[in-house]
């Protein structure tokens, strides 16, 4: 599949055309951003963890009746997917406080939810993406009605899966974003990344923090995060 001009370029990712109207080719980078965009790095190694790590997590999400913009990996950094209008919304599902949970509500991380939460926030980075309830969302026309039920129902899937899924990993799923889009036939499906950039991953027992988190709280080791994540992923994949 060749890769024709280039569609768009967001912070770790670029997108580019294909000879398919319909199918566009990702290629993931190495550049990390965090704190509405303020702190700026690179993470050796990261796109090709991250491809890869998204593709075959998708492929659990299809197996599972999650229907995704996955379609194969080209290459380590590379992935041929459905073209879609993402819906700009950003959904968040937590099961354990951490992050902006802890923050606004003043509350320390760690607290383990009875049930998982979901959150919306407006993807718009002149608004930096504010935090907003399904009304809004519909109001904004960001989303129908049914549309919004939808992916509720597909973000909470998800989690089932992922969850799950790095259990037998030895990792706690603690919260994660998703992002969905519209394929021209106007379905829903699954789209962006599943990923330590995307994801709050803790050692099960030791609660080592294995994500993002030790770019954006400058911890160090954040290569070697990304690489164990992966290892923990293949050795569990392979199964
Ligand atoms: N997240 C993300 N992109 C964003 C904001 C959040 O991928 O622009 C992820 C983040 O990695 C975490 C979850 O969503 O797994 C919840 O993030 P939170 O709202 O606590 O914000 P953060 O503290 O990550 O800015």
């Amino acid at each position: 599949m060749q890769k024709l001009d280039q569609v768009y370029e967001g912070k770790a990712k670029k997108v580019f055309r294909t000879d398919d109207p319909e199918l566009f080719i990702v290629d993931y980078k190495d550049d990390a951003t965090a704190l509405d965009g303020l702190k700026k790095g690179t993470i050796a190694g990261k796109g090709a963890i991250n491809n890869q790590m998204t593709n075959r997590l998708m492929a659990r999400m299809e197996r599972a009746g999650i229907p995704t913009h996955f379609v194969r990996e080209l290459s380590p950094r590379e992935t041929l997917v459905k073209r879609v209008e993402i819906v700009p919304l950003e959904v968040i599902v937590r099961n354990i406080s951490a992050g902006h949970f802890a923050s606004r509500y003043g509350v320390e991380e760690g607290i383990v939810f009875d049930q998982p939460t979901i959150e919306f926030s407006y993807k718009n980075d002149d608004l930096h993406d504010p935090l907003l309830n399904s009304y809004h969302a519909i109001a904004l026309k960001l989303a129908t009605p049914a549309e919004i039920e939808l992916i509720k129902r597909y973000a909470f899937a998800v989690n089932d899966v992922l969850k799950a899924f790095w259990a037998a990993c030895g990792v706690t799923l603690v919260d994660f974003k998703l992002e969905f889009g519209k394929t021209a036939d106007g379905t829903i499906v699954l789209a962006d990344e599943i990923s330590p950039d995307t994801c709050r991953l803790w050692d099960s027992e030791t609660h080592e923090k294995l994500d993002k988190d030790r770019f954006r709280r400058d911890m160090g080791g954040v290569e070697d995060a990304y690489t164990e994540i992966m290892k923990r992923l293949l050795d569990h994949d392979a199964e």
